[in-house]
């Protein structure tokens, strides 16, 4: 049996639409039992003394677990957090790339987990086995992402390319022509990068009609200029979640971009006002804590995974009862410029105004003399005589929305914003993973 045939109902599976009680109680079940496991590990023992099962909110006086903690209580640090200390296992890379690893433990029956959030995000966004998918997630250097999607295509039944973010776009431009590939899935910069180097070539015999990404968020710019070149007509992310965590949420055909439902049997998903320590209500941002019940050989309670959130607080028109939230990108995506705090999403929305721009976008803060200075550098294929023209749209787009920002600049303790427009691909990336450096301090 194929993953795509066991799949039961309308949705992937009845959990998707369980009434709303039902729901409740399973969730409290998962998590009372899920902690009573930790509390084996003697780092949780006192640690999840503050766990009340009977209140609204029972993590909210356990402290949160923080990547810097994992990054201590892992190999090849620490086996602090291990359960078990014989388990097959697979090691991962998590995050930073430089200097000491910083490692994320799945058993092997952990990783085959994976499969049911995978084909049921996949399947809510309309992937079906008569699909033929370029896998250009990251292979290698113990990246998780492509052997688990790899799996997933295997078993729910595609035709599955498996190109991995190594590939030239040149040789995915011919495997797409040769093999009729339809389906793009990748981290979002690769995957963009691979389509704009494939409409260099030409895209005569090429038809991508469903594009799936994941690692990071895929702007409006993106998404308009991928409609209107390829005639992609899905554009959505199957999966959000992180290695250290697991899958969070899933999109499905009816939700914006950046709105996902939550995979509320797998885990156990908070949103913090961190000024605070309260639970966020609906539609307040707060950070995302997630308990993570598939993970039992370093049981995961609380892990502060890094991305600003909040709950949508009404439910999907598709039906689904899996409650949505809305990512609002990594909580430290933020330059302090002068007394203004400018995030990343802003200036993406931006950019995404200005007619002519790409979605591939790095801020940077520069500082000289003791005057801070924004500059946007964005990706364009535009012509040397609109360039000018759409710095100055994008700088007065910028600041139009700040009224802090304006008065610094006005006042000359701000540079005005700077704007640069470089060719497609010029921007930095990681060159591991291919995803798109998009904040940096350069003070
Ligand atoms: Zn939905």
């Amino acid at each position: 049996m194929t993953l795509f045939e066991r799949k039961r109902g309308p949705f992937y599976d009845p959990w998707e639409a369980a009434p709303e009680d039902a729901r409740r109680r399973a969730s409290r079940r998962r998590l009372a039992d899920y902690v009573r496991w930790a509390r084996r590990i003697p780092f949780y023992r006192d640690r999840l003394a503050g766990f009340d099962p009977r209140s609204d909110f029972p993590l909210s006086r356990v402290p949160p677990l923080r990547s810097s903690d994992l990054r201590a209580l892992l190999p090849p640090r620490s086996s602090r957090l291990l359960s078990s200390k014989t388990a097959g296992l697979n090691v991962f890379q998590s995050g930073g790339t430089t200097g000491f690893p910083k490692t994320a433990l799945f058993t092997h029956a952990e990783l085959d987990a994976l499969d049911l959030p995978n084909a049921r995000g996949f399947y809510a966004v309309g992937l079906r086995p008569s699909d033929r998918v370029c896998n250009l997630f990251a292979a290698g250097s113990l990246y998780m992402t492509f052997i688990h999607i790899n799996r997933m295509l295997q078993h729910y039944g595609c035709a599955n390319f498996p190109l991995s973010n190594h590939a030239a776009p040149e040789f995915i431009h011919m495997v797409a022509r040769l093999f009729k590939a339809n389906c793009i899935a990748g981290i979002a910069s690769v995957a963009i990068n691979a389509l704009r180097g494939m409409e260099r070539i030409g895209l005569k015999g090429i038809r991508i009609e469903k594009l799936y990404y994941g690692g990071e968020h895929l702007y409006e710019a993106d998404k308009a200029e991928i409609r209107g070149k390829f005639g992609t007509e899905v554009i959505a992310a199957p999966g959000y979640g992180t290695i250290d965590s697991w899958y969070i949420g899933y999109q499905c055909g009816r939700t914006p971009t950046g709105v996902f439902h939550c995979h509320d049997d797998q885990c156990h998903l908070e949103i913090v006002d961190e000024e605070t320590g309260a639970p966020c209500g609906p539609a307040a941002a707060g950070m995302a804590y997630a308990t993570t019940f598939p993970r039992r050989l370093t049981p995961i309670v609380r892990y502060r995974v890094g991305d600003r959130a909040r709950w949508v607080g009404s439910p999907c028109p598709c039906g689904r009862t899996t409650p949505l939230f809305e990512l609002l990108g990594r909580g430290d995506d933020v330059l302090r410029i002068g007394f203004d705090s400018i995030g990343y999403d802003h200036v993406q929305e931006c950019v995404a105004k200005v007619k002519g721009l790409s979605g591939s976008v790095q801020m940077r803060k520069e500082r000289g003399g003791g005057v801070d200075r924004l500059v946007v550098a964005v990706e364009t294929d535009a012509p040397k005589t609109a360039r000018g023209r759409l710095r100055e749209a994008l700088a007065r787009a910028i600041v139009a929305q700040r009224p802090t920002l304006a008065k610094a600049i006005a006042d000359g303790s701000v540079r005005p914003v700077g704007v640069e427009l470089l060719r497609p691909g010029a921007l930095p990336r990681n060159p591991r993973t291919g995803k798109l450096v998009r904040v940096v301090d350069a003070r």
